[in-house]
């Protein structure tokens, strides 16, 4: 055996053994915490204070996690799930991983609309199905929630997590490039964390997300990145009722050209809301003259 022990608590030196030189000593401290949670629903007290012990097989499970993440693997596609504003979201090779930016996003829609008694909102590109989920999961009843995407693969795992938390949410495949909007009606809010890396910044990112994460949700050519947010800005602007709101995740350099480009498009009351990081990460502008 890899450990002379059965002892949950001792596998902690083994995870730091091999893998601090790649995440550290606290991030790895934390994916250990992560497992005991995600595996066997051990909280950290529960971990420490407790003397779980670990069949042979759950051993050769958590040696298998081990050599997955000493290759750079994702915990969240090791786990299989995550956590999205509270709610669970299943990931894996097919979908992006829900970013903690995104979480920032979905809070200044909510502060924005809570007092919004009927809503239709529209998440492009849905993905993992994040957004859609938790705005369903905050505006409930209220809210009739329709999510696209063009990979059918994004659109099974999402309405899988969907359902894990209880969301009716309609998902359907759309290619918003390609294909019209005006099919789904008319909408108070439109959303969209769409594709927004140019290619020339690969050579910047980690290999956990190159070599694990899918390219078409994260990569838009240098010549021409706003592609998708102003093919749906424009699409967007049938679809709006007359007080709707259109709201996306951008890129961190692209706030002021993103603003120019929205003020061409036609939109008005246009907002850039910085991230947590204090960098231009989202905004939201209004569809009325
Ligand atoms: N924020 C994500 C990242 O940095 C990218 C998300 C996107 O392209 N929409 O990996």
């Amino acid at each position: 055996m890899f450990v002379n022990s059965n002892r949950l608590t001792d596998l902690l030196p083994f995870f730091h053994k091999k893998l601090d030189r790649l995440y550290g000593e606290r991030e790895c401290r934390n994916i250990f915490l992560l497992i005991c949670d995600y595996r066997f629903g051990l909280s950290k007290p529960q971990v420490f204070s407790g003397d779980y012990r670990l069949t042979e097989s759950e051993l050769l499970e958590i040696n298998s996690m081990v050599k997955r993440l000493a290759k750079n693997e994702p915990i969240q596609h090791i786990l299989g799930e995550t956590e999205f504003y509270g709610q669970s979201i299943f990931v894996g090779p097919e979908v992006l991983i829900p970013r903690p930016e995104t979480e920032e996003l979905v809070d200044w829609i909510q502060k924005e609309n809570q007092d919004q008694n009927q809503l239709r909102i529209l998440d492009v590109g849905t993905g993992s199905g994040c957004i859609a989920i938790a705005l369903k999961s905050i505006f409930k009843s209220k809210a009739e929630v329709v999510a696209v995407d063009i990979s059918s693969d994004a659109l099974e795992m999402a309405q899988k997590s969907a359902l894990k938390n209880s969301c009716e949410i309609d998902f359907k495949r759309l290619d918003v490039l390609n294909d019209s909007l005006e099919i789904l009606g008319e909408f108070d809010i439109i959303v969209s964390n769409p594709p927004y890396i140019p290619e020339a910044d690969r050579t910047l990112m980690n290999s956990n997300v190159l070599d694990f994460e899918p390219e078409m949700a994260l990569f838009v050519s240098n010549e021409d990145p706003l592609i998708f947010y102003q093919t749906i800005a424009k699409k967007a602007l049938n679809q709006l009722s007359p007080q709707g709101k259109l709201y996306y995740e951008i890129h961190e350099d692209f706030g002021r050209q993103m603003v120019e480009m929205m003020e061409l498009v036609g939109y008005s009351d246009i907002t850039l809301l910085k991230d947590l990081q204090g960098k231009d990460r989202m905004l939201r502008a209004s569809s009325k003259p």
